[in-house]
Formats: structure tokens, sequence, C-alpha cells
């Protein structure tokens, strides 16, 4: 990972922003700065890559389905863990920890 002189963003600032840039919700300054970088940072680029080939092969596989029983228990496990400290203050902030 390289970061010219002329660069606003760093490699760790535009992975951060990587999944923003493809669901096209950066605003129109954002986007010119991750366009910029990726046109001089072939790690990047690469990375980009990656991660739409993901979302695409991810997309074209079926949702899986949860009987009633099984979906309560994950959901409680999941409760568990964002109770327990792991889930971190971002999934909080994103409203990922459910109610309760
Ligand atoms: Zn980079």
């Amino acid at each position: 990972m390289t970061r010219a002189v002329d660069q606003v963003l760093s490699c760790r600032e535009l992975v951060e922003l990587v999944t923003d840039y493809l669901d096209d919700v950066l605003a129109d300054e954002r986007r010119a700065e991750v366009l910029a970088h990726l046109q001089d940072c072939p790690d990047c680029l690469r990375y980009l890559g990656q991660v739409r080939s993901t979302r695409h092969l991810v997309a074209g596989t079926p949702r899986p389905r949860l009987a009633g029983h099984d979906r309560a228990a994950a959901i409680e496990a999941f409760r568990l863990w964002c109770r327990s400290g792991h889930a971190g203050r971002s999934a909080r902030g994103r409203g990922l920890i459910p109610p309760g």
C-alpha cells in the first residue's frame, strides 16, 4: 500500500469507504477522492475488485431459511454476544444491536 503526497485519502481510509463507494452513497467530493486514490493505488484497486466480486457471488447465494425456534435462538445468541461487549461501539451506532 502506498500514499502519494497529493492523495487525500490513506489506504486505510479508502478501505473503510469501499462499501459506501460500491453502494453509490458517497458525497460527490468523497467519491472524487476515492476515484483519485484508486487511480494511483493498484493495491486498493485490486481490493475494490475483490470486494465487488465477493458481493456479486454473495448476491447470487440463496438466503438461509431458519425455522422459528432456530431463528429465535440465533437472535438470542446475538443479543447475548452484543451485551458481552464484543460488538463494540460501531455496531451500537449503526443500530445492529437488537432491542431487548
Ligand atoms: Zn491505497
